[in-house]
């Protein structure tokens, strides 16, 4: 599953890719990719067409490209400025939020490349260039037309994420120290910190040699910081390699496999040595998936939460 440095490559694909440009063309191959949008199919599709991408935006796993007025397709470029000159507006305007789920793909293609197996919807532009897909093999992702152009009201209950430049660094050490949960699960909460799935928690617990079991309450204001900066370092890292392609469903929009996958420490290595202390990496069952640790530099706690 996309976690946060995947959807930023996807969001910095679309940006590169989509902005300025005016939709022309929406087809809807599987209702479940926009079952979001209450009204169907055929009103999303309506709802978009003549409409100029203004905005590529992301809060943790979900995505949002700003759309200029409807009726301004004319005004085209100028509703771009206006978008940009107007940030900060909350609730003004419409976006089309997206999630990538399980599986979903975002590509930006050559109109005349051949159609994916699992593609659901196609988005064709006024400019005849490059095509937007939405693929998805397990259709748990999604797309909507929604309010709000800034931060859509659907998900503004989403906490920032730990890369984000309104991150509130006490307020998160203060709220996870609150907390009467496991380390891990915390992590996990994405109304206490978004954009950190499976993967990056279980790679941030390692870096910060914590055990995912630790009681919250009993986390120290240093080990909080200290598992805060490992979380950023690892996702910064993991941006800069194009994220990780555990599942080989992610991909950029560029259809390009995420390279992080061979520097994960712990994700995925059971059994291989600790680059640190070279111990087993152990494989728990958590939460119906698994954690990952080193037994020796993320001893278990004494009295564990899970
Ligand atoms: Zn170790």
């Amino acid at each position: 599953m996309p976690e946060l440095p995947e959807v930023e490559v996807v969001r910095r694909g679309l940006e590169r890719g989509v902005v300025g440009r005016v939709i022309d063309g929406v087809e809807v191959y599987h209702p479940r990719a926009v079952r979001r949008h209450a009204a169907g199919p055929d009103d999303f599709a309506a709802a978009l067409l003549g409409r100029t991408v203004t905005t590529a935006s992301r809060r943790g796993k979900y995505l949002w490209l700003g759309l200029s007025p409807q009726g301004a397709e004319a005004a085209g470029l100028e509703a771009v400025g206006a978008a940009a000159a107007g940030a900060g507006a909350a609730g003004a305007g419409e976006s089309l939020l997206g999630h990538l789920g399980m599986s979903g793909q975002l590509l930006v293609v050559p109109p005349d490349s051949p159609d994916q197996v699992h593609l659901r919807v196609r988005f064709r532009f006024g400019d005849g260039g490059r095509e937007l897909r939405f693929v998805d093999q397990r259709t748990f992702g999604g797309l909507a037309v929604v309010s709000g152009a800034d931060l859509p009201a659907s998900i503004a209950h989403i906490a920032p994420d730990p890369l984000a430049a309104d991150f509130d660094v006490e307020h998160f050490v203060d709220a996870l120290r609150r907390r009467r949960t496991g380390l891990k699960r915390a992590l996990l909460d994405q109304t206490l910190i978004s954009g950190v799935g499976n993967i990056y928690a279980d790679e941030a617990l390692w870096a910060a040699r914590l055990h995912y079991a630790r009681p919250t309450e009993t986390v120290s204001r240093a080990e909080a910081h200290r598992l805060l900066e490992a979380a950023r370092t690892v996702m910064t890292a993991a941006l800069a390699a194009g994220g990780t392609s555990f599942d080989r469903l992610y991909v950029s929009t560029e259809g390009v496999s995420g390279l992080f996958e061979r520097s994960l420490e712990v994700y995925g290595r059971e059994g291989e040595q600790c680059s640190r202390c070279a111990a087993p990496i152990r494989r728990e069952a958590f939460m119906n998936r698994s954690s990952y640790t080193c037994p020796v530099c993320q001893p278990r706690p004494r009295r564990a939460r899970w």
